[in-house]
C-alpha cells in the first residue's frame, strides 16, 4: 500500500507521544500522506495510568480516539492493527492479520513493554502498569481485594491487604502515594468494616534512594511523605520471585500478597526484536543523531523504542517529552529527505521533570537549571503540566473535574470493578513458583 496518488507516503507504527507528534507535524503538509497504525484505536496518556489504577481518574479521561485526533486531517489514515513483522529494507510492516503497509519512509514508534529481568513468576503473577489494559486490571485487583476482605476479614492473614510495589522510580512512587491516599481516605468511607491500618504498602528498590534523578533533598522529601502515609520503604531490596500468594524478597523475607505491582523497568516493544537488526541497551534501537536507523535508509526510530543520545552523548531517559520532541524532529527530517535537503540532528529541550507523590505532595525540577520545588506548589505545577499535555479538550476538562472533586471530597474517582478475572483469587493456590533457596520459605505476615 505505497503511494499511488503522487503524494509521498509515511507509515508510522505506534500512536503514543512519539507517533502522534510525528503524525501531527506531517499532517500539516498536503504533499504527504500518513498511515498511522496502532494496536489500540486510542492514544493513551501513560503518565496518568496510576491514577486509573487507583480509581482517581476514569479510563476515558486518559484515552483519546486516534481517529478523532485526525478527523480534520484527510491526509492521515488511522489503522487499527498489531504489527508483527517489520522489513526495514523495503520499509514494509505486516500485521498479525496479514495486512501490509509500505512507505517512502517508515517511523517506528511502538514504545516499551515491561522488563521483568527474568524474575521468576513476575510476568505471570505481578501487575505491570504500562497500558490502559494494565491499569484497569490492577484497579479491579485492588478493589477486588477490598471487597473480599470486607466479606471475610480473615483473609488479611493471607496477605490480602499487603501491596508490594517493585521499583522506586516515578511509576512505583506515584502508585505508592496514590494507593496510600486511597487506603487512608477512601477505604474508611466505602469499606467501613476495614481498618486502614490493617493494609500494608511496601515499596522496594535495589537502590538506596527513591526517584534517583532528583536531588538528595528531594530523596529525603519523597521518603518522608511516603513513610508519613504508612508506606514501608525497603531500599536496597528487590524481589527475587513473585508467586501467586507471596513475594520473595532479595533479603530472604517473604511477604504474603495477592498484589505485586511491577514498576521495575522497561524494555523496547516486541517489534524491535522482529526487525532482525542490532538492538542496544534495553533491546532498543540505537538512533543516529538524526533519528534514522543506521543501514536502513528511510527508517526512523523515535520515543521509547530508541536509545536517543542527549548533549552529553548518553541516552536520554524514556520520557514523554523526549518521545514527543523526537517524533516531531523525525517528521521534519522525513520532510527534508523528500525535499532533498539535509537532515537536522535531534536536540532535546529539557523543560524539567516532575512526579506526584500523593494528594498535595509533588516534586518538580523546572527550567534549564532544574530549580527544585516541593509540596503544594509542585502539585499545582504537576496538575497544570499534565492537563496541558493531555490530547483532547474533553479529556482535560474531565480530568480537571475529577482532580478537583478528589481534592475537596477525598473520595477519589470511579471505584469500578470491571475486570472480574483480575479480581478472582484462588486462596488455596499459594505455592512458590521457583525458590532460589530450594525450599519454600515460611510466610512472614506483617499484618
Ligand atoms: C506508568 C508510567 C508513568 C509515566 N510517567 C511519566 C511522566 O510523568 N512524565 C514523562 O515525561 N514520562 C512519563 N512516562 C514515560 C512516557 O509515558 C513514555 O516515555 C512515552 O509514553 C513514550 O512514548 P512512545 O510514543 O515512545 O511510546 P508509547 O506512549 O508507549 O506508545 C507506543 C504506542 O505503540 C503502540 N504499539 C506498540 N506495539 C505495537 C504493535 N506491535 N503494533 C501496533 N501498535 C503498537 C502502542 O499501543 C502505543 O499506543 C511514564 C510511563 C509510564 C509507563
Amino acid at each position: 500500500m505505497s503511494s499511488t496518488d503522487g503524494r509521498r507516503h509515511v507509515v508510522i507504527v505506534g500512536g503514543g507521544f512519539a507517533g502522534l507528534g510525528c503524525a501531527r507535524r506531517l499532517a500539516e503538509h498536503d504533499h504527504v500522506r500518513v498511515t498511522l497504525i496502532d494496536r489500540n484505536n486510542y492514544h493513551q496518556f501513560q503518565p496518568l495510568l496510576y491514577q486509573v489504577a487507583t480509581s482517581l481518574l476514569a479510563p476515558s479521561d486518559i484515552a483519546h480516539s486516534l481517529r478523532e485526533v485526525f478527523a480534520d486531517q484527510d491526509n492521515v489514515d488511522v489503522k487499527l492493527a498489531e504489527i508483527s513483522t517489520v522489513d526495514p529494507a523495503s520499509r514494509t510492516v505486516t500485521s498479525t492479520g496479514g495486512d501490509q503497509w509500505s512507505g517512502d519512509a517508515l517511523v517506528l514508534a511502538a514504545g516499551s513493554q515491561p522488563n521483568f529481568f527474568h524474575t521468576p513468576g513476575a510476568a505471570e503473577n505481578s501487575f505491570p502498569l504500562y497500558s490502559l489494559d494494565n491499569a484497569t486490571r490492577l484497579r479491579s485487583r485492588i478493589l477486588g481485594l477490598f471487597e473480599q476482605v470486607d466479606r471475610n476479614p480473615d483473609l488479611r492473614r493471607r496477605g490480602a491487604l499487603n501491596f508490594v510495589i517493585v521499583g522506586g522510580g516515578p511509576t512505583g512512587v506515584e502508585v505508592a502515594g496514590a494507593l496510600a491516599d486511597m487506603v487512608r481516605e477512601t477505604v474508611p468511607t466505602e469499606y467501613r468494616g476495614i481498618d486502614p491500618d490493617s493494609a500494608h504498602i511496601f515499596l522496594l528498590d535495589y537502590g538506596d534512594a527513591l526517584l534517583t534523578p532528583f536531588s538528595d533533598k528531594a530523596h529525603k522529601y519523597v521518603a518522608k511523605v511516603l513513610t508519613d502515609r504508612n508506606v514501608e520503604l525497603r531500599l536496597g531490596t528487590g524481589v527475587k520471585e513473585v508467586a501467586t500468594g507471596h513475594a520473595l524478597l532479595s533479603d530472604g523475607a517473604v511477604i504474603p500478597t495477592r498484589c505485586v505491582i511491577w514498576g521495575g523497568g522497561i524494555m523496547a516493544a516486541p517489534i524491535a526484536a522482529e526487525c532482525g537488526l542490532a538492538q542496544g541497551t534495553g533491546g532498543r534501537f540505537d538512533a543516529q543523531p538524526d533519528l534514522t536507523l543506521a543501514g536502513s535508509p528511510g527508517v526512523y526510530v523515535v520515543g521509547d523504542i530508541a536509545n536517543i543520545a542527549g548533549d552529553d552523548g548518553k541516552p536520554l531517559p524514556q520520557l514523554g517529552s523526549v518521545a514527543l520532541q523526537s517524533g516531531k524532529t523525525a517528521a521534519d527530517n522525513v520532510l527534508a529527505d523528500f525535499a532533498g535537503k539535509p537532515r537536522t540532528p535531534f536536540a532535546y529541550r529539557d523543560k524539567g521533570i516532575m512526579a506526584m507523590i500523593g494528594r498535595g505532595a509533588a516534586i518538580a525540577e523546572v527550567g534549564k537549571n532544574h530549580h527544585e520545588v516541593h509540596g503544594q506548589l509542585a502539585h499545582v505545577a504537576w496538575l497544570g503540566v499534565h492537563a496541558s499535555l493531555m490530547t483532547g479538550t474533553r479529556d482535560k476538562i474531565e480530568a480537571i473535574i475529577d482532580w478537583g472533586w478528589d481534592r475537596f471530597t477525598k473520595t477519589g474517582g470511579p471505584h469500578v470493578l470491571d475486570r472480574g478475572e483480575a479480581a478472582e483469587i484462588d486462596w488455596e493456590d499459594d505455592e512458590v513458583v521457583a525458590s532460589g533457596a530450594g525450599t519454600k520459605p515460611g510466610p512472614t505476615n506483617p499484618a
